[in-house]
């Protein structure tokens, strides 16, 4: 059984996430202590819940321990069973966080699954569904995986409510990833108003167009009547090697010309550094880049939850992951 520490490290929900999906992927039961260690209110929320129990009915598990606010959990997979699931989370918890926990077996099982997640969209902290759909899945679909995502009805904190669905099929081997220097940039925004006024979406991308000279015809506002409040403007960073997303929220009493400079902020920082992986981007990649057995890209300076992921990968799949500083601003991680 393979023994994890869930407040080693970063000591958030990922530890968990991956430690579930990658049981399901290698067959190999683990046992957590510390769930979240690192959080102010540790221990299991819904949305953690819900990947337990997603990673459970998938995989046919044995699970002790799955109870909100519970800090350890013992998990014995079975058989992954591929179909058509359906997992809501009940709050505006982030689906696509519920999906990093099932996505190993996904990718592993060479059959198709359609899968539908119930829950928050658009959250802080977490992977949007629009970066889900261009940044992430982009990168799957290269590496082989047929994929089709259905954006059904967006969710926004704090009332949750939204609906995405997705088709999956992976190939018999995962093709390897190779991501060096940034070459051919040209940037895209979009501003989303749910049941918001559309001035606030102007203003975010009147901001955008202007930093970073882009042309009108290369930004979109996007206006709910309903599914709201809720404002998102997301910037698409794209280059001959991937498409990196850039979100921002919309907050009371924040400025849209503020929530759009915070994001203008990073994207600027992500060209110069001049790497195609940006910070977020690293810590998701290593499972898909574990699973393929061999690859490597160019990223910024690995954060907590990167250097933490590896760890966890570590403890269930024999390979070796080197982490290597190869300038001031720049480090390859390799497989
Ligand atoms: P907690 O840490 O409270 O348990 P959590 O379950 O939300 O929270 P984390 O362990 O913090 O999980 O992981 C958050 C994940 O969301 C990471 O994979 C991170 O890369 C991703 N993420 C966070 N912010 C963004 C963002 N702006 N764009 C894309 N991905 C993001």
């Amino acid at each position: 059984m393979v023994s994890i520490d869930g407040s080693r490290g970063e000591g958030g929900g990922q530890v968990l996430r991956t430690a579930l999906g990658l049981s399901l992927v290698t067959g190999r039961a683990f046992s957590i202590t510390n769930i979240r260690g690192k959080r102010k209110k540790p221990g299991l929320l819904r949305q953690h819940l819900t990947a337990v129990l997603a990673a459970a009915e998938i995989g046919n598990a044995t699970v002790q321990g799955a109870e909100i606010k519970s800090g350890c959990l013992t998990f014995e997979p079975g058989t992954v069973t591929a179909g058509d699931y359906r997992f809501s989370i009940g709050t505006a918890g982030s689906c696509t966080l519920v999906l990093q926990a099932i996505l190993p077996a996904l990718l592993n099982a060479g059959r198709a699954w359609q899968i539908t997640l119930e829950g928050g969209t658009h959250n802080p902290f977490a992977p949007s569904f629009d970066y889900l759909e261009t940044t992430f899945f982009g990168i799957l679909r290269s590496m082989g995986v047929h994929i089709d995502a259905e954006l059904i009805r967006p969710g926004f904190f704090p009332a949750g409510g939204g609906k995405i669905r997705f088709r999956i099929e992976p190939p018999k081997t995962l093709k390897p990833i190779h991501f060096d220097y940034l070459t051919r940039t040209q940037c895209r925004a979009t501003a989303v108003c749910a049941e918001l006024p559309g001035h606030i979406g102007q203003r975010e991308l009147k901001k955008i167009i202007k930093k970073l000279q882009l042309d009108n015809d290369q930004t979109q506002l996007i206006q709910h009547h309903k599914y709201g409040p809720g404002n998102v403007v997301s910037i698409f960073v794209e280059s001959d090697q991937l498409t990196e997303t850039f979100v921002g929220f919309g907050q009371t009493k924040v400025r849209a010309e503020r929530v759009a400079g915070r994001i203008i902020g990073q994207v600027k920082k992500y060209l110069q550094t001049g790497v195609a992986v940006g910070p977020y981007l690293a810590d998701q990649l290593l499972v898909p880049l574990a699973l393929s057995g061999k690859g490597r890209f160019l990223t910024s300076q690995p954060t907590n939850h990167t250097l933490t992921n590896i760890e966890v990968i570590r403890q269930f799949l024999d390979i070796q992951i080197e982490v290597s500083q190869i300038d001031e601003v720049v480090w390859q991680i390799s497989m």
